[in-house]
């Protein structure tokens, strides 16, 4: 297979990567913040809204039934993407962050009591940790930390050991967006089962690198965005399985997500419209099909592999850096590389690599208690899509070492 020239092809599908920033062209390696756009999913929303515009599920008129039509079928499709057992088990939020909340608030309604526990690791993004912590809050329970090693893996002698404590839900980082650590999450959901406990995954950070199939994980929950698996902001999902989105009660109530209404009493709808309540964001909806579907035509598997390659060239040649410190350094990662060079602030690194036309994040990456767990203010994160290449490697390390002999 000639590498170079198929991945000639995915860069002319993103428009934003042909731009050039003060003069150079852009290396784009804020992936884990936000991925680009290929033309198909921009394409998706503007036929949207020069052609299908209309309110869904509630219109007898021609257009409101083509979008209605197209928002089910792109819910069919995320499921079958997901490998859902049924479309109706996948909920559409605005992204990671409603999808976490809306279990923390109705799952938690649904199974707290008072003094009760949570479980999650210490390597949690602030949205799968927050909700977990404020529910805990609210009735007065205990949020357990399934501790990490030094390279950044979750200990699992120590999440078992929690598990005996008998936490009613557990909440699990797929990928860390801070460190890339891939927990063994297939591993984790049993042990918990093993004790009757529900399980949500977040994959915000896993279903952009490698294919996910939610049966397979037996995950009882697995969240993700649109906006970092190449689709638009404003979409996100919600994969629940059908037994606990049945008894778990609505998060937000309003229209859509009611059956019968009197001044009274309120009866609520079926799934998956009992926890879609108002108008979605339907372009965004379309727009996140095409996302997941130029994934699929691209082949995830072949993704996977050529990710990996651009990881290790660009962790070996990190490496050669003198007082490079890499932070995260599990056997199982994801293409994201968290970085300090000496004592040197990742803010002024970032800064001076933006100047060279390399867009990476800097800071705690909504991680901090991770940072803490290292004895660090934060990190320079490098993290890589699909459309990068080797030449962007070379580009961002010669900037790397060029910053780095500028600030020492
Ligand atoms: N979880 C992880 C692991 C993330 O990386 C992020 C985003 N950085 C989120 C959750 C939240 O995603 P969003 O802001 O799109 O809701």
């Amino acid at each position: 297979m000639n590498r170079f020239v198929e991945l000639q092809n995915i860069r002319e599908q993103f428009p934003a990567i042909q731009q050039q920033v003060y003069n150079q062209s852009l290396v784009y390696l804020d992936n884990a913040a936000t991925t680009l756009k290929p033309k198909a999913v921009i394409d998706r929303i503007h036929h949207y809204y020069s052609i299908e515009n209309s309110n869904i599920h509630r219109g007898v008129h021609y257009l409101s039934q083509q979008a209605t039509t197209a928002f089910e079928q792109a819910r069919a499709y995320v499921a079958s993407y997901l490998n859902a057992a049924y479309p109706h088990e996948v909920i559409f939020t605005k992204g990671a962050t409603e999808s976490i909340n809306l279990v923390a608030h109705s799952l938690g309604e649904l199974l707290m009591e008072t003094g009760d526990k949570i479980l999650i690791t210490a390597m949690e993004h602030h949205s799968n940790m927050v909700p977990w912590q404020q529910l805990c809050n609210r009735k007065e329970g205990e949020l357990l930390i399934a501790g990490m090693n030094e390279a950044g893996e979750t200990d699992l002698v120590h999440y078992r050991n929690l598990l005996e404590q008998k936490p009613k839900i557990v909440a699990l980082t797929h990928v860390s967006n801070s460190l890339g650590t891939i927990n063994p999450v297939r591993e984790m959901i049993a042990l918990a089962h093993q004790h009757q406990i529900p399980v949500l995954i977040d994959g915000a950070q896993s279903i952009v690198h490698q294919p996910i199939d939610v049966q397979e994980l037996d995950c009882d929950f697995f969240v993700f965005s649109g906006h970092k698996v190449y689709g638009p902001m404003g979409a996100g999902v919600l994969y629940g399985k059908t037994h606990w989105l049945e008894k778990m009660p609505p998060y937000q109530y309003g229209g859509e997500m009611v059956d019968q209404v009197s001044y009274a009493h309120t009866s609520f709808n079926q799934l998956p419209f009992k926890f879609e309540a108002g108008t979605p964001n339907v372009s965004a909806v379309l727009g996140l099909e095409a996302a997941l579907r130029f994934m699929q035509q691209t082949g995830i598997e072949h993704i996977k592999s050529y990710e990996r390659n651009l990881l290790e060239e660009a962790e070996n040649e990190l490496k050669k850096i003198p007082s490079m410190r890499i932070i995260g350094q599990a056997k199982s990662k994801a293409p994201v590389i968290s970085f300090l060079i000496g004592n040197i602030h990742p803010f002024d690194l970032g800064t001076l690599l933006d100047k060279m036309g390399i867009a990476v994040r800097t800071g705690h990456h909504c991680a901090q208690p991770v940072m803490d767990a290292f004895d660090i203010p934060g990190t320079i994160r490098a993290s890589l899509a699909m459309y990068n290449n080797a030449d962007d490697i070379q580009r961002f390390i010669a900037a790397v070492k060029k910053a780095a002999d500028m600030l020492s």
